[in-house]
């Protein structure tokens, strides 16, 4: 694909610069079947520098992942090579399958068919805690 011009896809804009791999990670984009460009380091008069990440396809990405990594960033949806509409992201209250408990005594660790879910605690200080035991999220 050309990076400049995707007909038809995302482009996930204003990632804090070196959080692009995070998310690459947590979107599960090294599964999908479309091409997937990562820019790192981009120049922007607004930020400095940021990433971007741009899908050659609208698969669905999980606004809430982008969210955790990242509340600053904006989802472009390109249709026909021009921009269709934009989503800004907030920093999500609930966090479902996106990561997971690091306790091992957790019940989502014996209980590996249940949904992993974080709640965000502390807005300020991005804390986010499993629903079941509590322990805190390690900070994306
Ligand atoms: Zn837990």
């Amino acid at each position: 694909m050309k990076i400049d011009s995707i007909q038809n896809g995302i482009v996930i804009d204003h990632i804090t610069a070196g959080r692009a791999m995070d998310l690459y990670e947590l979107l599960g984009l090294k599964n999908v079947e479309c091409s997937v460009a990562m820019l790192m380091n981009v120049t922007s008069s607004k930020m400095g520098k940021k990433d971007i990440i741009k899908l050659d396809a609208d698969i669905p990405v999980d606004l809430d992942a982008i969210g955790y990594v990242d509340p600053g960033a904006t989802v472009n949806y390109i249709k026909n090579g021009v921009l269709d509409h934009k989503q800004s992201i907030r920093m999500p209250k609930m966090l479902k399958n996106v990561i997971k408990c690091k306790n091992p005594r957790c019940i989502t660790t014996v209980e590996q068919e249940l949904d992993q879910v974080f709640k965000l605690t502390d807005e300020e200080h991005k804390v986010y805690r499993c629903l079941y035991c509590e322990t805190q999220a390690e900070n994306k």
